[in-house]
């Protein structure tokens, strides 16, 4: 079975950051998480928690200065890339996302939206929003290409996560 989606909701940062740490132990080298979402929907607090689980003892910090930021000695290189303050097309490209996006990297880029076309076909979409409730988040889970078939995959380290 294909899921279109998948739909977490967390309550605390906490919630997100471990929630990230679960899915840090199913992904694989190469791949792309596009993370999509308003200021302080949690993306850099997701990426904590991947890192975290990657095995970087140092917390990720919001790279919206350097835009990119290479985490290496976990288990994959993780980088961490936020395209906030990339304006245009020329911008993010000339970041040389391309030659990043491989294995073993792991990628994961906040305003992902803006990276759309240099991730190919196969990446994993993040949609954060708001709730009404401070604390509470919605996270939606999108696959794209190959990603589809990992879905029944992450579907299962959510319910894993969630019954932690
Ligand atoms: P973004 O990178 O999307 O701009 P951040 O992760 O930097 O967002 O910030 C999220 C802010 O919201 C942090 O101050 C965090 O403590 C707070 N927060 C409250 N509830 C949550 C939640 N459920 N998930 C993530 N962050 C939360
Ligand atoms: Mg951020």
């Amino acid at each position: 079975m294909r899921l279109p989606f998948l739909a977490v909701r967390t309550r605390s940062a906490d919630e997100t950051t471990s929630l990230g740490r679960r899915i840090a132990e199913v992904v694989r080298p190469g791949e792309i998480l596009l993370l999509v979402g308003d200021l302080g929907t949690g993306k850099t607090t997701f990426v904590q928690g991947l890192a975290l689980g990657l095995g970087f003892e140092r917390r990720a910090r919001s790279p919206s200065f350097t835009m990119v930021h290479t985490y290496r000695g976990g288990r994959y290189p993780l980088i961490h890339a936020d395209l906030y303050r990339c304006d245009s097309a020329t911008e993010v490209f000339d970041l040389g996302l391309e030659e990043l996006f491989e294995p073993p990297a792991v990628s994961a880029v906040e305003w992902g939206e803006k990276a759309f076309e240099i991730a190919g076909r196969d990446y994993l979409e993040l949609q954060f929003s708001w709730h009404t409730d401070e604390d509470v988040r919605d996270i939606r889970f999108l696959p794209s290409g190959r990603w589809g078939d990992r879905m029944q995959e992450i579907s299962a380290a959510v319910n894993d996560w969630a019954g932690a």
